[in-house]
């Protein structure tokens, strides 16, 4: 996808404020946090949103790799939400697949 702002970030094509990069995937600080630690999980390949995806293998290592960030930026102890947007109702902006690892303070619920 030539016009997508999350593949030229993945592709190292965009700046970004990088926590974490794998060869599947980079986590970047979200430019408008919403919370004191926000770290977007972004994977290389594009997929619109979790309707789209098959890869099941890729998921988690997406997810686990949400569990390194939180490690690598020190909230695992005080604990953290990880937040996957799907569409127009789940808040979704970016059509490109990502998960939130959201942090560093304590989570309201339910959420908004
Ligand atoms: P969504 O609303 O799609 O679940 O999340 C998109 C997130 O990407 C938002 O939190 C937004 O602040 C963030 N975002 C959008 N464009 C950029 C960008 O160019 N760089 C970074 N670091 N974050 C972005
Ligand atoms: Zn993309």
């Amino acid at each position: 996808m030539t016009d997508c702002i999350f593949c030229k970030i993945a592709k190292g094509e965009s700046k970004a404020d990088v926590v974490i990069r794998t060869p599947d995937a980079v986590a970047i600080r979200d430019v408008n946090p919403q919370a004191p630690d926000h770290v977007l999980i972004i994977p290389v390949k594009h997929v619109d949103s979790l309707n789209d995806w098959t890869d099941v293998e890729l998921l988690g290592a997406l997810m686990m790799l949400a569990k390194e960030v939180a490690r690598k930026v020190m909230i695992d102890h005080g604990g953290y939400r990880v937040v996957l947007n799907v569409g127009n109702h789940g808040g979704q902006t970016v059509p490109h697949l990502h998960l939130h690892v959201l942090g560093g303070r304590r989570m309201k619920w339910p959420p908004g």
